[in-house]
């Protein structure tokens, strides 16, 4: 039975016990109530037109996601023959070796790339033992010290590492003789100079040290170390995402490469050493070199971008860049839907006759709000009432207004998540590993990290089965999605061990 039939059934039933005339009363009332007919249904029209077409702009057939997938690949391509020559930085990590699983010894990891910072401490066993040990502490940074000078900062982060160094028990100590080794992870934009060592380009993220920009992010914290007495040193100067991709092929040998999709995006892989022209150093043994894409700044004009995106683009602190980042993490999806929303109060009266305040608040709607909403299995979504209540001060939504927001959500998200596929198809096929070879299979995994696809279970689902489509079942079938253990804490500890300074003399 339609529903409308069922509303007429209802009406019949109250016509025999009141009577017809308050009947055609509630009838209306009822209609109105229960799918949000207002004295004006063209203005339903419009927002339906408004969906319709945002539909359309932001479809992601497989034939569009296949271009955008060549078109990553020859960005690639381009970025990896010279400096500047893409949008694509292909950044050389210097990172070209990566754990095998026999690494043994002690190890710590700083992570800082956020208001909090992370210390870890490992104890690895090797092959036979794994992981003995585990230890991790988080301090988060007093807000004075994210504008202060950078001998404060360093000095801080110094003395919490110097106060964890000494909780080592007696099964935890490094090597007799040996100075402590320390993967760095360090989240802001450093032109690399070597493993060891990497000058910031400028701080983001509400931090803002002048005295440290252009400065080696390597030798400030090491002269800290020094000043607080702590016998340390920092073997591994990485980012996130290369961190995630040697803690991921720590724990799987396929792993070739590993994206983030959480506030940002990016992505990070094995490349032949040989197929980066613009790579003029000694050819390291591996013959491998792991490259940092900084594919969040990607952009083509296969991108299916709407004006909704220019409206975003323009409000944001960085226009015209990040342009993939802006369609695909976290840190955008709910403000996208936001905007849409906004565009539809006013020209729909989506929400009634006055266009709810809070909704033109940019960033009021965060993602896993979107999130929480487009997962509401409520026949009535109540979930998503009391959202758009609690967050928009929106209250008595109709069951077809909460519709409309859950499909908007439902928009936006397949298509960040149906692109952020179409970029790993991309790193695949610039890898050789998007066809089935005829010598014996090759199998490949790419370690995923970051607060979006653990969490956001549609988007995540949406990414696989992406991935499949554009693979084809045989591919797919020998390629796997593994979420990160423990995100990039570990993969700095071992990209310390890999590239310890005492690997020589064993
Ligand atoms: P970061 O990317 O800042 O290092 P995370 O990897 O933890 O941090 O990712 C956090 C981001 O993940 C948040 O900014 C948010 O955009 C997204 N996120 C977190 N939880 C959810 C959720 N439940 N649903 C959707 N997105 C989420
Ligand atoms: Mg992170």
């Amino acid at each position: 039975m339609g529903k409308k039939a069922a509303i007429v059934a209802c009406a019949t039933v109250a016509a025999a016990a009141a009577g017809a005339a308050v009947v055609v009363v509630r009838r209306r009332r009822r209609r109105g109530v229960e799918e949000g007919w207002s004295e004006s249904d063209g203005k339903w029209e419009r927002a339906a037109v408004i969906v319709k077409e945002l539909e359309e702009k932001c479809g992601t057939p497989v034939w569009k996601l296949r271009q955008v997938a060549d078109a990553m690949v020859a960005e690639m391509h381009a970025g990896l023959a010279s400096d500047g020559g893409s949008k694509l930085k292909m950044i050389i990590s210097y990172v070209d070796s990566l754990p095998t699983g026999d690494e043994k010894g002690l190890y710590y990891a700083l992570d800082l790339g956020g208001t909090n910072f992370r210390i870890l401490r490992v104890h690895l066993g090797g092959k036979e033992r794994g992981i003995i040990k585990r230890e991790f502490e988080e301090v988060s940074i007093p807000p004075h010290l994210m504008t202060g000078s950078s001998n404060e900062l360093f000095d801080f982060i110094a003395t919490a590492l110097a106060k964890f160094v000494a909780t080592e028990g007696e099964d935890s100590r490094p090597f007799p003789g040996r100075q402590r080794e320390l993967g760095f992870t360090f989240s802001f934009p450093v032109r690399q100079t070597s493993i060891t060592s990497g000058t910031l380009i400028k701080w983001t993220k509400g931090f803002s040290i002048e005295d440290a920009v252009g400065e080696d992010v390597v030798s400030e914290l090491n002269k800290a170390m020094e000043r607080v007495g702590l016998d340390m040193r920092v073997a591994a100067l990485v980012n996130d995402t290369i961190g995630t991709l040697a803690g991921g092929r720590y724990y799987n040998p396929d792993v070739v490469a590993a994206v983030i999709l959480g506030t940002g995006t990016n992505a990070a892989y094995v490349e032949r050493i040989h197929a980066i022209p613009k790579w003029h150093g000694p050819l390291p043994k591996s013959g491998e070199m792991v490259i940092n894409t900084e594919w969040g700044n990607f952009q083509s004009s296969h991108l299916p971008l709407t004006e909704y995106d220019q409206t975003l683009d323009d409000e944001s602190l960085n226009p015209g860049e990040q342009t993939y980042e802006k369609l695909i993490s976290g840190m955008y999806l709910g403000e996208i839907v936001r905007i849409v929303l906004l565009r539809m109060a006013e020209e729909s009266a989506l929400f009634g006759d006055i266009i709810p305040p809070k909704l033109k608040i940019p960033f009021i709607l965060r993602t896993p709000d979107m999130s929480t909403m487009h997962h509401d299995t409520s026949s009535d979504l109540t979930v998503v009432g009391e959202k758009l209540s609690y967050l928009l001060e929106i209250s008595d939504t109709t069951l077809r207004m909460r519709k409309v927001v859950v499909n908007v959500c439902g928009i936006v998200a397949t298509r960040g998540a149906r692109l952020a596929a179409a970029g790993i198809f991309g790193i695949l096929k610039k890898l050789g590993r998007d066809t089935v070879m005829d010598r014996e299979k090759q199998r490949s995994a790419i370690a995923l990290d970051g607060g979006l696809f653990e969490h956001y279970t549609k988007f995540r689902d949406c990414v696989e089965g992406t991935l499949r489509e554009l693979l084809g079942p045989e591919v797919a079938d020998n390629t796997v999605l593994v979420l990160s253990e423990d995100g990039s804490g570990i993969g700095a500890a071992l990209l310390a061990a890999s590239h310890s300074q005492y690997l020589q003399t064993e």
